[in-house]
């Protein structure tokens, strides 16, 4: 093998003591010449091509250009140099070479390949914005008016962006195809660079004198208002979406979304999860332990409820449906829970206090152990 092998300095056109720049140049040459995308199944040319990419990049590297001046192509063949197999089955084995000579054109990480915006109708984009509304109107639902920024089409030019009695033109730099193909013309033939044509945006058009009007924009931008209607049930962050409110397309394609994003303001007593409503009502201790009617605050407004004699502190009552509407079906509601906590009067007049005294006595008379029995014994 070693023996049929052509001499790298043969194989670049080069003499022994060429220098990086007439390397370069030489495997440049080569290289364009027979690249295999400008000779696609040339099996010769793909032969070729290899031959000088290997030279190359061993005599570009100055450690392995030393080996090889010294030991020849045994230098490479597990040998005396171990620089080890150079593998032209994988194009990516070859990256430090075209990183070095071709520069930016294969890295970056950027798909040369990938295609610009087509010239094919498009859609507009959305746009978002928000409306704030109170605990009440989420749970009722209500109808509010939004002003936002709106382009609307250019009446004079109906959005071509182009001077009346004049229309836009096909872009002479990318044919109307809205995107350009860059051809590596000064060394490697066919390779391709495809980008969104710079002087039409991807739309394929130009317009060479502009509407006076839109001074070419083809649309105006106004302040436009919008109703929204906003369901009952909605919770904050929730978005209602209008429709083709949005900004315009371009070559036909329809207006994007205006998406609006609901803000419900946090209420002072009500808290809200899901369709669930949770608040807290503070009730006396006389009303905890005696029983009896209170009054609730629910989003349907007052509602009584009778709370049962003996009621404990932080006792959780539920007012059923009297929760949030389901966004579905107003029909269907969430709950409403109750937390009772027992007050423990602050401050109190003598003659409360009194009457509180006289309370603890004939309670404690009443828990007297001895006086229990005797009680118990008594009804028996
Ligand atoms: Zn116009
Ligand atoms: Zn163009």
């Amino acid at each position: 093998m070693a023996e049929s092998k052509r001499d790298y300095y043969e194989v670049l056109g080069v003499s022994r003591d060429a220098d990086d720049a007439a390397l370069k140049k030489a495997y440049r040459a080569l290289a364009k010449k027979y690249h295999p995308d400008a000779n696609p199944g040339d099996k010769e040319a793909e032969q070729k091509f290899k031959e000088a990419s290997e030279a190359y990049s061993v005599l570009s590297d100055p450690e392995k250009r030393k080996q090889y001046d010294q030991f020849g192509h045994a230098a490479f063949e597990g040998g005396a140099g171990g620089a080890g197999g150079f593998n032209y089955g994988n194009f990516s084995d070859m990256g430090d070479i075209f990183g070095d000579i071709f520069g930016d054109f294969f890295g970056g990480g950027r798909s040369y390949r990938s295609g610009g915006r087509s010239n094919g109708p498009m859609r507009g984009a959305s746009v978002r914005t928000s409306v704030r509304i109170t605990f009440e109107e989420a749970i009722s639902g209500c109808e509010k008016e939004i002003e936002v920024n709106y382009k609307e089409e250019c009446s004079d030019c109906h959005g071509t962006g182009a001077k009346p009695g004049t229309s836009p033109q096909t872009c002479p730099k990318c044919n109307g195809k809205g995107k350009i193909v860059y051809t590596q013309d000064w060394f490697l033939g066919s390779m391709q660079n495809v980008q969104t044509c710079p002087d039409c945006n991807g739309t394929g058009k130009v317009v060479k004198e502009k509407c006076p009007k839109c001074y070419g924009a083809g649309y105006i931008s106004t302040r436009k208002k919008f109703k929204v209607t906003i369901p009952a049930g909605i919770d904050n962050g929730q978005s209602i979406r209008l429709a083709e409110k949005g900004e315009p397309g371009v070559n036909g394609g329809g207006r994007g979304d205006l998406l609006v994003e609901v803000v419900v303001s946090s209420h002072p007593i009500f808290k809200r999860q899901n369709m669930n409503i949770f608040s807290t009502v503070p009730i006396s201790f006389a009303r905890a332990a005696l029983g009896g009617p209170i009054r609730i605050k629910t989003v349907d407004g007052e509602v009584e409820y009778e709370v049962k004699a003996g009621t404990q502190t932080d006792t959780k009552v539920r007012l059923k449906g009297k929760g949030v509407p389901s966004l579905r079906n107003k029909a269907v509601r969430g709950d409403h829970y109750v937390t009772l906590v027992v007050q423990v009067p602050e401050r109190m007049t003598e003659a409360q206090k009194e009457a509180l005294r006289k309370f603890d006595e004939a309670m404690t008379g009443v828990a007297s152990e001895g006086e229990k029995h005797r009680k118990k014994g008594l009804f028996k």
